[in-house]
Formats: C-alpha cells, structure tokens, sequence
C-alpha cells in the first residue's frame, strides 16, 4: 500500500464536502501512522484502549486521536487525558463515567452517542428509542464536563449497498430531527460519523462528517 498516496486521494476526495477522514490505524504499528502524518494526515482512530496507549506517546502531539471502538467504563480513565473525540458511547453510565474523569482534569470531553443502525445482532449502539430519551432526559443537561457533538453508525456488513444507504440515510434523519429539537447545553449535534473503506461514497452522499477509513489506506489487517 502506497499510505501517502492513499491519503492525498482521500484528502482530495473530501475538500469539496464539509466530511473529514479519520485514518484508522488499528492493528498497524507506529511507523505506518507516521507515513500517514508525513503526508498531512493529522486525525486518526483506534479501536482499541489499550493500543491507542501504546502508540499515542509514540506520535506527534498534535493527532488527534478518536476512539472508535466499544469503550469499558473502567478504561475511560486512560484515555481522558488526550483523546479527542469518543465516537462509541452507547449508554449514559458511560458517559457520566466520561463525564467525571473529564472533570478531574478540566477538560470538556468531546463524545458521539452510537446508534444502533445496523441489521446485525453484533453491533453496539442505543437504537431510536433509547436514544431520544437519553437526549432528552434531565440527567444529560446536568453534565458539563462532556460534549455530545454528534451521532455514530456502522452500517451492515453485506453487498447489499442499498440497504447500507438506508441505513446511513436514516441515521442522518434522526440527527436531523435532534437538531430541531430544543437541546441541553452538553449537546450539539454537529457531527455525523458514518462510512468506512467499502461504503464511504454512500455515507458522505448521505450527509456523513466524518468517515472512518482503515484497510483503503493502510492494507488489509
Ligand atoms: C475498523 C473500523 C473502521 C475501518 O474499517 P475499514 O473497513 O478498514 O475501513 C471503521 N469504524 C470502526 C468502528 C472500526 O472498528
């Protein structure tokens, strides 16, 4: 793989959308990432607490790291100091977790609440219900030291693309019907995370933010 063609393809994908990419580098080791900074590749996601510890003293100061994976409650604790955006938070004891190791030290975490958009029994995510009682619920107002900046989805795993589509077109209708609704001030729908290397076309077509891309940079894991 050719990571510093990759990545000028991807940035020149994206300057015409408002949508930015999140290099996913799982599973790929230090000097990789570095080949994709190299290249004006500054945000970058892991999946995994552990790893993204590993290699974030390892880096440049000035990445911005995402978490995209599933998030323990006992974890949260080791990224809080740096990361810079939680893309996986599917319960509200997560985020009142989030929320207090944020206020320990100072900082407003920047989170998105995954939604749950998939056909698939594996993935995580709050589905509809779940997630306008949370947004609208007292408790979410009370938290300052947390910001929900948006919505996360991953679409089903399959071929067929026009199912994806109405997947990802639904999780920006219901980011559409939040931002007309009257919300605290620990929430501001801004960003929408949805697509990855099979199905960012699609995901940005439907209104995506930011795309999650791993294996059409960096080479199949
Ligand atoms: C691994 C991963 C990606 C990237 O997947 P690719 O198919 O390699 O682009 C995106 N989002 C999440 C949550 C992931 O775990």
């Amino acid at each position: 793989m050719d990571i510093r063609k990759n990545i000028a393809f991807f940035q020149n994908q994206l300057t015409t959308n408002v949508c930015r990419l999140v290099a996913v580098s799982k599973t790929h080791p230090v000097e990789k990432i570095k080949e994709a900074y190299d290249a004006g590749q500054r945000i970058f996601g892991e999946n995994k607490v552990q790893e993204l510890c590993a290699k974030q003293p390892l880096l440049p100061n000035d990445i911005e790291w995402h978490l995209i994976g599933h998030l323990q409650t006992n974890k949260v604790k080791q990224i809080a100091p740096f990361v810079s955006l939680i893309h996986s938070v599917d319960s509200f004891k997560l985020l009142e977790e989030i929320n207090k190791q944020g206020k320990k030290l100072n900082r407003v975490i920047p989170c998105l609440l995954q939604v749950y958009i998939a056909n698939e029994e594996t993935k995580f995510g709050l589905d509809e219900e779940e997630l306008l009682a949370l947004i609208q619920s007292g408790k979410i107002a009370a938290l300052d030291s947390v910001k929900v900046a948006g919505l996360m989805g991953m679409g089903t795993f399959t071929d067929n693309k026009e199912q994806v589509r109405m997947e990802f077109r639904g999780l920006k209708k219901l980011f559409d019907k939040i931002n007309e609704m009257k919300l605290p001030s620990s929430v501001e729908m801004k960003e929408l995370s949805m697509g990855m290397s099979q199905d960012y076309e699609m995901a940005i077509e439907e209104g995506s933010t930011l795309v999650r891309i791993g294996t059409a940079i960096f080479g199949s894991r």
